[in-house]
């Protein structure tokens, strides 16, 4: 981004809110920017800082920062926040996030720029990228386990992918179904709420996004030639899926460094199932550089772990909208 300060060290920055970022960002430009970074990390050009993320002992909330520099697209910067369990009862989304974009050139604060929607939107990017790219072309039934926040963000961006003729779901508590069920409606897809072995039986696809702490999909369940986006695993100690469909699948992932550590693929390689090796960036199968999917019988796994460079590319974009728009804050410091 180009320089934004005078010689005198005035800085001009820029502020874009959530309802902006509503207004301006949508699922394709996520889609497109979210390739686009993963592309680059892979050929080196984009690479994460190592991620902070504690438990600070109120609220039950997780809290920290991913940050990175992308020196292809000039993007440097960071997102700060976490996870609240206790906000929705108070009417506020779970995650809350903010991102600091600043200039690579003088270290100057840029801009700031609201985390929550552009969360939404990137980690649901994540998974469709990896669908679009990792799926059988065929597949027709989508399933879901989990019903938060996220999810309709996951499942909307997933039906762009395939021409899916079916959703079935799965949560926690069955009345969480609701937002699926109310989304598939608006987009005319019959929503069937179903037990987790049977959602692996009829998926195709399947989208895992929760806060479990232990695997609610087991190996023996998946059908052959099943795509899973494991997307809900982001901290030490959390897991969606069995260590042993995690070490059957061909694996795949946003960055290996955070699948080993925080994502899905800790527990398999705790348990000596795997090594990390068995694990390709999402960026090579982009770049052409890997062949992904290797036949229609095999099981593919993205692990998504949710990585800051997704956040910065998001970020980035949305300001350059804003602005063009008129629809930026500016304020001088
Ligand atoms: P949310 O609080 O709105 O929903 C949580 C979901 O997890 C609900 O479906 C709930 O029923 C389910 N759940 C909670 N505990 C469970 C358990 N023990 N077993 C099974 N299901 C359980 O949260 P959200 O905003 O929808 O986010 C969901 C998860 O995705 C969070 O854990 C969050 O950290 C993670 N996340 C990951 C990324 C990423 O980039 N990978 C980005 C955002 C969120």
């Amino acid at each position: 981004m180009a320089s934004n300060s005078t010689w005198h060290g005035v800085v001009n920055m820029i502020i874009v809110n959530e309802t902006v970022c509503r207004e301006v960002f949508n699922r394709s430009d996520a889609f497109a920017a979210v390739e686009a970074v993963f592309a680059s990390m892979a050929s080196g050009g984009a690479y994460n800082f190592p991620v902070i993320r504690e438990a600070i002992g109120h609220q039950d909330a997780l809290y920290g920062f991913k940050s990175g520099f992308d020196r292809d697209g000039l993007v440097l910067g960071l997102k700060s926040g976490g996870y609240w369990p206790g906000n929705a009862a108070n009417g506020l989304t779970n995650h809350q996030s903010t991102v600091f974009l600043f200039d690579p050139d003088s270290g100057q604060l840029e801009a700031i720029v609201g985390g929550n929607h552009l969360t939404a939107l990137r980690t649901a990017a994540a998974s469709a990228v990896s669908i679009a790219h990792l799926a059988r072309e065929d597949a027709k039934v989508l399933g879901m386990v989990g019903a938060g926040h996220q999810s309709a963000f996951q499942l909307r961006a997933a039906l762009e992918q395939r021409e899916f003729e079916k959703v079935v779901g799965w949560n926690l508590h069955p009345e969480g179904l609701s937002r699926l069920a109310e989304t598939c409606a608006e987009v005319n897809l019959p929503f069937e709420s179903v037990e987790r072995q049977n959602l692996a039986q009829q998926a195709d696809v399947i989208i895992s996004i929760t806060s479990a702490h232990e695997a609610l999909l087991m190996k023996d369940w998946i059908k052959p030639g099943t795509h899973l986006a494991c997307m809900g695993t982001d901290t030490r100690g959390k897991q969606e899926v069995d260590a042993e469909l995690v070490a059957s699948a061909k694996l795949f992932t946003d960055e290996v460094t955070q699948s080993i550590s925080i994502g899905e693929a800790q527990h398999a390689i705790t348990a000596g199932l795997i090594d990390q090796e068995s694990i390709t960036p999402i960026g090579q199968v982009i770049n052409g550089n890997h062949p992904g999917r290797g036949s229609d019988d095999e099981i593919t796994l993205f692990d998504g772990t949710g990585v800051g460079l997704q956040d910065l590319a998001a970020a980035a974009a949305v300001v350059k909208m804003a602005v063009d728009q008129g629809k930026a804050q500016q304020i001088t410091l």
